[in-house]
């Protein structure tokens, strides 16, 4: 079994880089899995063998208690900056003293953090954080879940390199839209998310984050003779290496590249802050050495910030969920890395008056990375108004007073008929974090909301097929997909309606953590103040928010109809893992069952990852038949699908 095993890491860890770092797989994600599966079995059987390589040390979460401290064996430098071509100039007239004909290689400068490798006999053994150079924190188990880092070399290398961890933008997006659906502040830019993930303590938040590297150096001693060669020596062991690198000659060489970088750079799928030029020769390198803190043949040009003046024409207000009233600036539109801006974000009220932007003021707006573009600052010179932006006294929806609360940077509606937050309440309900219906978008969710189809959440579930049909653009099939999706949603376990609710304060970290304390809905509903605010990781601002809402008329009905809609209110455990046995199954439950009520069986065909339908068809994988099963039972047969008892169930 060793051998199998032994097989199994090799040809896995292939297949991964193969994914991950070549973006050139040669198998089936299916095969892929067939194999990983494998190995998960026989390591449960064998503990003993697991090997120190496994592509399983990748997933799965281990909480740890802090990080130790860790010692580098070679320190960590940083890098002399340059802002102009002029300083660019005055580093290679250095560098030519001593080497004239020396020739470098320009780099990007990727935005992440650093990071540091070791390996022995070809096995990851440590990885640690920069720190201040010498000591940094040991982040190893962290880092084994970042999927492009290797955890064997082909070869069995001793040896420590360094490169940098980044998240890429997609994923940089995506955990902020998470992060802003559950209340939770966002990461200001990549750079702040790929920390902040590599410093959490539960690794399996690391495993999901997709944070990716780029390593670019040989901390240990090499018999390499060039950075060029170094960065192809690493490539070949199966490290990431960015292939977008030049060798130049000259100082107008090296501009080119940085010309040619700053119009593509927004076309990179990760962030870049500049471009990092080395001596390419490692000899020379040896010679020109170091200053106190930096080598003295590199030197980083750091690009400008993305920065432009536009004119501000008109500003909207618009209500959000809460009832909160965000202003955007509409603006004469400008070219901002890499895209048209004509909208940008004021933020709030309060950010207007501490700016003290004014009718018709020219402004700076910014992006960072691929965050919305904001109002920086005005630019005073410029101005060409004294006339204060007009503040909007009420609602632009509902037209009632708005309220600033002292302790509060927004302006607030809070008239809880206002039709602006049902929409957007609408919206999140279905949004992918709660009840994760698909079609049912914004753009969707405005028409229904508009033409009177659905005011409430509940209203949802009362949509029927003739209904949708009535929508601009849906045809049968897309009417019939949508529906069916609203009708599988009935299932989802009841943190997500609980997270889609959109209660103040109750994100969805804190509505699992509700349920599973609760079970369902209805009793959470009953708990009281103190009980709820008593709980690890919730506290009095959610529970007195929780308390105010059931209290509210209309709360104990909402749940009624969602209840008679056959909306599930109970907690259904963990999260089912992608390799349940029942996983992607659809099951059929008929006839009358012994020892389970329907809803456990029910919950427990949910829980081995089935998906439970209510009628037979040539979808079904499996029918589960009580006694006096009738016409289900016999379509069934049939069709010849599996057939099995209440005690073959009970028994998974
Ligand atoms: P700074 O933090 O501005 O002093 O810049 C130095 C940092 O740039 C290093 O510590 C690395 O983390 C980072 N860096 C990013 N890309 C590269 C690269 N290609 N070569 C060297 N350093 C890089
Ligand atoms: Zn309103």
């Amino acid at each position: 079994m060793k051998n199998r095993m032994s097989e199994l890491v090799t040809l896995l860890n292939r297949y991964a880089h193969e994914y991950y770092t070549k973006d050139t797989p040669s198998v089936s994600d299916s095969e892929y899995d067939q194999l990983y599966r494998e190995l998960v079995s026989l390591e449960e059987k064998y503990p003993n063998d697991i090997l120190p390589d496994s592509p399983t040390h990748r997933v799965g979460g281990k909480v740890l208690d802090g990080f130790e401290k860790y010692q580098h064996q070679y320190p960590l430098y940083s890098l002399q900056d340059a802002f102009s071509r002029a300083e660019l100039e005055a580093f290679d007239e250095r560098v030519r003293k001593e080497f004239p004909e020396a020739i470098y290689l320009c780099e990007l400068k990727i935005d992440g953090l650093s990071i540091s490798l070791s390996y022995e006999n070809g096995i990851l053994v440590a990885g640690a954080t920069r720190g201040d150079g010498s000591i940094g924190e040991n982040i190893t188990e962290n880092l084994k879940r970042v999927k492009d880092i290797p955890l064997t070399l082909p070869q069995p290398l001793t040896m420590t390199v360094r490169g940098e961890c980044y998240m890429p933008k997609a994923s940089f997006d995506e955990v902020n839209r998470f992060r802003q659906e559950n209340g939770e502040a966002e990461f200001a830019n990549p750079r702040n998310a790929a920390a902040g993930t590599l410093r959490q303590l539960d690794t399996a938040v690391v495993a999901k984050r997709n944070l990716s590297t780029f390593l670019y150096q040989e901390a240990s001693p090499t018999t390499e003779v060039s950075q060029e060669s170094v960065l192809k020596k690493l490539s070949k062991l199966g490290f990431a290496v960015n292939d977008n690198r030049v060798l130049a000659s000259s100082i107008d060489q090296v501009w080119n590249f940085i010309e040619k970088i700053s119009q593509e750079r927004n076309k990179l799928p990760y962030e870049i802050d500049g471009i990092v030029i080395k001596v390419n020769s490692l000899a020379a390198q040896e010679e020109l050495g170091f200053t106190v803190k930096a080598p003295k043949w590199a030197i980083a040009y750091k690009f400008p910030a993305e920065e432009k003046e536009a004119k501000l024409l008109s500003v909207d207000w618009t209500v959000g969920r809460t009832g909160v009233v965000t202003p955007t600036a509409n603006l004469t539109p400008v070219q901002l890395a890499g895209t048209t801006v004509s909208r940008a974000t004021l933020h709030n009220v309060d950010y207007i008056k501490e700016k003290d932007i004014r009718k018709d003021d020219t402004v700076i707006v910014y992006k960072a990375g691929d965050i919305i573009p904001a109002v920086l600052r005005v630019v005073e010179t410029k101005r060409v108004s004294e006339e204060k932006l007009a503040v909007p006294k009420y609602c632009p929806s509902c037209e009632s007073e708005l309220l600033h609360f002292e302790d509060e940077v927004a302006l607030r509606c809070i008239n809880p008929l206002c039709p602006a937050q049902i929409r957007e309440g609408l919206i999140h309900f279905a949004s992918r974090d709660a009840m994760n219906i698909t079609g049912l978008g914004p753009a969707v969710v405005e028409k229904l909301f508009s033409q009177g189809l659905v005011s409430d959440v509940a209203g949802i579930y009362r949509l029927q097929v003739e209904e949708l049909l009535q929508l601009e653009n849906f045809k049968e099939k897309s009417a019939n997909k949508l529906y069916n999706a609203i009708q599988a949603s009935r299932e989802n376990s009841a943190e997500r309606l609980l997270f889609g609710l959109g209660i103040r304060h109750v994100g969805s970290k804190a509505s699992r953590i509700l349920l599973e304390h609760f079970h369902d809905i209805p009793t959470l509903a009953k708990a009281d103040l103190d009980t709820i605010a008593s709980i690890d990781g919730l506290g009095l601002v959610i529970a007195t928010s929780l308390h105010s809402y059931f209290e509210q008329e209309g709360t104990q009905t909402l749940l009624a109809e969602l209840q008679e809609a056959g909306v599930n209110l109970a907690y259904l455990g963990e999260k089912v893992a992608a390799d349940a046995i029942l996983s992607g199954k659809t099951v059929v439950l008929t006839g009358k069952l012994e020892t389970l009520t329907r809803t456990q069986a029910r919950e427990k065909l949910l829980r081995l990852g089935a998906n439970v339908a209510s009628s037979v068809s040539k979808k079904t994988d499996l029918v589960i038949a009580g006694a006096d099963a009738g016409s289900k039972l016999a379509k069934a047969q049939e069709l010849g699908i599996e057939i099995q008892n209440e005690e073959w169930l009970e028994q998974l």
